[in-house]
């Protein structure tokens, strides 16, 4: 496209519109990653994002990057426990990829500037986690992977030529002309609106655990991009597979819900109950460790059990240290409070391979996405990874993608209001660690769509597996092995198997 055709008079909203190649909604590790793979491509790209970076949960991520690097490893091996965490409902094409690729991704960031941890002998430092058969894991300033990574990234597409950045804004509504996806409508602050054109437009603005009450999450990780998606009419998968993290801090206060990384349990860090005994292997899959930790909890009438970090070498989580000392707790000598807490949205808009949603031209990345990847039960890092790895082929294909219909009507609505504390607190009751029917009976009325869908997506699913427990049936069905639901907008869910 011509530099003149950028900005076309009297388009949609009276306000000039942006006209890019690919617009990125949200600047967290996938966001950024495909706004400048797209731009390396040659393609003009707007990249809105609504908060600054610490607001993203990319920033956050403190145990690394899951890649099959070590002389031991290698992707069928990667494989292989990816599949086994995900419990016969992972998608194996989509597993494939991952595990090819990540490797790959991570020599990438390498050459866009990031420093990752080194041994003794430079080589890079890989971590071990619940899960992994290996050490595979890539991190960077110890527990600061997030922090670096999306430093170099966003300072990368802060100078880069060909990417607008349109922030604070958020992304209010997606425009839909002759069955496809064209662009955007991003609003400030204040209320006022831009509007953006585009070939491919893709959705980065991470999952939706923060509708739980207890989370790790930023507070502003409510699934807009699942709203969003969902208001343009494209479909939503396997939202009942939300994945509670072991070991969130127990504590009221601004460090609530922080999150003690999987990592620590990796160098040596123990559970202990109420009578100061081991009760779970700590390395086991996340869903595993949780629902055992959620059964002390409710055999000993606490809200926590004691992570026990004295044994494990503080200097290498120096982050961890501090987060805890401003609480007054030093893991040097004292046993930490953790209770599990939402995590991972391990379901998300449905998506291809490429990220292609059921819509034509709209796509989704991250942990905004549901390639099918996870199945039941995500594999810890292999989020980071998916944010390269899928970031990356998206934005290929968004290039790809025709030029938009110019005389397509803006969408008008707000597909992205928060929840009110009523929607967060029934979520936690009715569709966490374990769920009841009658619960989420109730739930499928609240007024928060998004949790309808998910009361929905919980009920029609009638077993237990992974992060999806339902006391009335708690057994998994093998007839759902490899099956994920689609729901829509009238609360019909339907089960597909995808290859
Ligand atoms: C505490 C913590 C630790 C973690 N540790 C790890 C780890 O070690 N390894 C790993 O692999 N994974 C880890 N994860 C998970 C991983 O960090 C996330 O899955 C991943 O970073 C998600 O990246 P994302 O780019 O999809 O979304 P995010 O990083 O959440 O970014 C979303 C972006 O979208 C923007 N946005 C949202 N809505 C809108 C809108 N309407 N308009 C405009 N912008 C919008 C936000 O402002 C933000 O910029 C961790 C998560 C947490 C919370």
């Amino acid at each position: 496209m011509a530099e003149e055709d950028r900005h076309v008079r009297g388009y949609g909203t009276g306000v000039d519109p942006l006209v890019a190649d690919v617009a990125v909604v949200g600047a967290g590790a996938a966001g950024l990653y495909a706004a400048l793979t797209s731009a390396e491509e040659g393609a003009r790209v707007a990249l809105v994002s609504r908060s600054p970076l610490a607001q993203t949960a990319s920033y956050w991520a403190q145990g690394g990057i899951a890649a099959a690097l070590a002389r031991d490893d290698s992707p069928e091996c990667h494989s292989a426990d990816t599949l086994a965490a995900g419990r016969a409902a992972a998608r194996p094409s989509a597993v494939r990829v991952l595990c090819d690729e990540s490797p790959g991704r991570v020599r990438d960031l390498e050459r866009l500037g990031v420093s990752f941890d080194a041994d003794r002998h430079g080589n890079l430092a890989l971590g071990l986690e619940g899960g992994h058969s290996r050490r595979r894991i890539v991190h960077a300033g110890g527990a600061a992977t997030g922090r670096r990574i999306t430093r170099e990234l966003s300072a990368a597409a802060a100078l880069h030529e060909r990417i607008e950045v349109l922030e604070p804004r958020a992304a209010t509504a997606l425009t839909v002309a002759g069955g496809r996806c064209v662009g955007l409508v991003a609003r400030s602050r204040r209320g006022d609106a831009v509007t953006v054109l585009a070939r491919g437009t893709i959705l980065a603005t991470g999952g939706m655990a923060a509708l739980w009450r207890r989370t790790t999450n930023p507070p502003g990780t409510v699934g807009a991009g699942l709203s969003l998606a969902q208001g343009a009419g494209a479909e939503l998968a396997d939202l009942e597979f939300m994945q509670f993290h072991p070991t969130a801090l127990r504590l009221d206060g601004p460090r609530a819900g922080f999150l003690i990384p999987e990592a620590v349990r990796g160098e040596g860090a123990t559970l202990l109950d109420a009578t100061g005994s081991r009760f779970v292997d700590e390395l086991a899959p996340r869903d595993e460790v949780a629902l055992a930790i959620q059964a002390r909890l409710e055999r000993d009438g606490r809200p926590a059990v004691m992570l026990d970090m004295r044994a494990v070498d503080v200097e290498r989580f120096p982050n961890i240290a501090a987060a805890l000392g401003e609480v007054g707790l030093d893991p040097r000598t004292d046993l930490l409070p953790v209770a599990p807490a939402a995590h991972y949205t391990m379901g998300g808009v449905a998506c291809d391979l490429c990220g292609r949603s059921s819509l034509p031209s709209l796509y989704a990345v991250g942990e905004a996405a549901c390639t099918g990847l996870h199945g039941a039960n995500r594999l810890a890092s292999n989020s980071l990874a998916e944010c390269f790895v899928f970031g990356r082929r998206a934005a290929l294909a968004a290039c790809d993608d025709p030029e938009p219909s110019p005389c397509a009507e803006p969408g008008d609505s707000d597909h992205t209001r928060p929840p009110s504390d009523q929607t967060r607190d029934a979520l936690w009751r009715e569709a966490g660690l374990r769920r009841e029917v009658a619960g989420l009976r109730e739930l499928l009325t609240d007024p928060f769509p998004l949790a309808r869908l998910v009361a929905a997506s919980c009920l029609a699913r009638e077993e237990s597996r992974g992060a999806h427990q339902r006391t009335d049936h708690p057994g998994t069905d093998p007839a759902l092995d490899g099956a994920h639901t689609l729901v829509d907008s009238r609360l019909q869910p339907r089960f597909e198997r995808w290859t």
